[in-house]
């Protein structure tokens, strides 16, 4: 045991310890900023021999462009405030790869100044890349839950979010919001005689036509419930809505889809309800502006389907 405890065998003993583990022990000279150490380990995770490293200068060029000014801007700092701390970027390897690392960084400190920061370099791209694709798998998740998993276009969970932040915005610049809400004419008798299976049918046609004719980036699909759709066009006067519902309901009309049942038409009509928030027409809160919508849609309905009603400004 006393020969075991010997100086060399015990520098022998850490020098072991230090270059056998999968972390990668180093050294920086604070004064200089030279590496007065750092594990041979290096070589087969970065591929960079260890005599290559010779200042910090090295370790700041084989970072990630994207991760460089955050990481050496905080370790920087931290070093020369005397605080212990760890870093995750990615580190470039000798064949032009990325390897993501943990450094956990120690400052060593004489006479309240820094005079040489080591630490542990740790391989976590294993680790990181579980991350990634939990990251993924939960931003997937987040957008199925804002869909409507039979037509695809946005639910009413997503609707609720969108038109409260759409009307204050609207509100806050004075914008115009216009807002058309949908329904298919005659629905019940349709699935009545054709079937659910084809009644579900309807309904993606009508979506895909709502999304092929709303197009715009700010422009925003949803489904309402049942044959209900509901569209808000941001930065759209009550003019320029309603020329876009009247095309879209034609082009419902001309998908030709036959219904027989409807007592008016052989085939499916949608009617529209349009509204629009704009200087004249204020509103008071969502709820307001979107049933205003729905009156218009009844109107619609009343008047006799496959038509697009709104008010004029006359009637304000
Ligand atoms: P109106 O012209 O006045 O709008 O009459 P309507 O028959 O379209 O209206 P109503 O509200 O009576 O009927 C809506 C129908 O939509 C009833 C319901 O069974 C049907 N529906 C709701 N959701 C779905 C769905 O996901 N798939 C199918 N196939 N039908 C649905
Ligand atoms: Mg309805
Ligand atoms: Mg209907």
């Amino acid at each position: 045991m006393s020969e075991l405890n010997s100086a060399l065998k015990e520098d022998q003993f850490y020098k072991t310890l230090l270059e056998t583990t999968n972390a990668i022990p180093w050294q920086i000279n604070w004064k200089t900023k030279a590496f007065s150490y750092i594990g041979p380990q290096i070589e087969s995770l970065l591929g960079w021999t260890q005599d290559s490293w010779k200042t910090a200068q090295d370790w700041i060029d084989r970072m990630h462009p994207e991760d460089r000014d955050k990481t050496v801007n905080m370790c920087v700092s931290l070093s020369d405030q005397g605080t212990d701390h760890e870093a995750d970027y990615r580190a470039l390897t000798a064949t032009g790869d990325y390897v993501w690392i943990r450094d956990v960084v120690h400052v060593i400190r004489e006479n309240n100044e820094t005079v040489a920061i080591i630490g542990f370099m740790f391989d976590i791209s294993a680790r990181k890349q579980m991350e990634l694709e939990l990251d993924a798998l939960s931003r997937k998740n987040l957008a199925l839950s804002l869909q409507d998993p039979l037509t695809l276009v946005a639910n009413r969970k997503a609707l609720s979010e969108r038109i409260e932040n759409e009307f204050k915005r609207a509100v806050r610049h004075q914008h115009a919001l216009s807002l058309l809400f949908i329904d298919i004419d005659h629905f019940k008798p349709y699935n009545d005689n054709y079937g659910h299976l084809q009644g579900d049918h309807c309904l993606i046609s009508v979506a895909q036509l709502l999304k092929q004719h709303f197009a715009r980036a700010s422009d925003f699909v949803a489904r309402f419930g049942g044959e209900e759709f509901v569209v808000l066009l941001p930065e759209t006067p009550l003019a320029d809505a309603v020329q876009l519902a009247e095309n879209f309901r034609q082009a419902v009309y001309a998908l030709e889809i036959p219904h027989t049942k409807t007592g008016e038409t052989t085939q499916v009509t949608v009617s529209i309800g349009v509204n629009s928030y704009d200087q004249n027409q204020q509103y008071h809160n969502v709820v307001d502006f979107l049933h205003s919508a729905d009156e218009l849609l009844y109107l619609a309905k009343n008047k006799g389907r496959n038509q697009v009603q709104y008010l004029t400004q006359s009637c304000v």
